[in-house]
């Protein structure tokens, strides 16, 4: 792990929020501004414009740049917690070309925990910590049964979709939908669809880097 592949994930997460940009927008058109998928790819855009940085950089430091940089592009409520998500890891992650499953769920955890105490909301908030609590949930549990690395990068996408269809039916606890009470049920959150589009994209990446 290193800054090249920070950066593969980030192309990784662009490829898949260009694609499902529209779909995107229209989720949040239905239960919040409008604007999530707009922050969302002016902050990756900005992270692939510092490619070579980004690239020159250890893990850590890597995971720390982007950080910063999201936290100035991104905006919204979104911003910040994606910013915690990456400083969470940073702060977590060790410098090595190769990390085990157990220290990448460990990483994984501590900057899902990152955002889980800069946003206070749990899961069933329908909010992205409905992806990204059981994400993590089961990182840690497959480490903990030592699965390898394959079966993880295939188990953690369809967590994240229970999850981010999960939100469909729920009421909103925090953000903007939280305003709209029964009004928010039957709508997925769009913060929920794009996390999940990244874990996914993200895995299908480093599964394909790895062959
Ligand atoms: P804003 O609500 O300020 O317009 P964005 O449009 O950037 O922010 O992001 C909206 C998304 O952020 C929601 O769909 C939801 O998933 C997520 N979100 C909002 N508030 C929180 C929170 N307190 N904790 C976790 N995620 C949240
Ligand atoms: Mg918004």
């Amino acid at each position: 792990m290193n800054g090249k592949t920070v950066m593969a994930c980030i192309e990784a997460a662009h490829a898949t929020l260009k694609k499902h940009t529209d779909e995107i927008a229209a989720l949040d058109q239905q239960i919040g501004d409008g604007d999530h998928i707009f922050n969302l790819l002016r902050g990756v855009d900005a992270l692939l414009a510092m490619r070579a940085n980004i690239e020159a950089e250890a893990f850590a430091p890597a995971l720390e740049q982007a950080a910063s940089k999201l936290l100035s592009t991104v905006g919204g409520s979104s911003g910040p917690l994606f910013f915690s998500l990456l400083h969470g890891m940073a702060k977590a992650a060790q410098n090595a070309d190769t990390i085990s499953v157990e220290d990448a769920a460990r990483i994984f955890a501590a900057g899902v925990d990152a955002v889980a105490q800069r946003g206070k909301a749990g899961i069933r908030s329908k909010t992205m910590m409905d992806v990204l609590i059981p994400v993590s949930s089961r990182f840690v549990e497959l480490a903990e049964d030592s699965a390898a690395p394959e079966a993880v990068l295939d188990a953690l996408p369809l967590t994240a979709e229970e999850g981010m269809r999960a939100t469909r039916d729920m009421l909103a606890t925090k953000g903007r939908a939280s305003f709209l009470g029964e009004r928010a049920r039957g709508h997925i959150d769009p913060g929920a669809r794009s996390s999940q589009l990244m874990i996914s994209a993200i895995c299908a990446r480093l599964a394909q880097d790895r062959e």
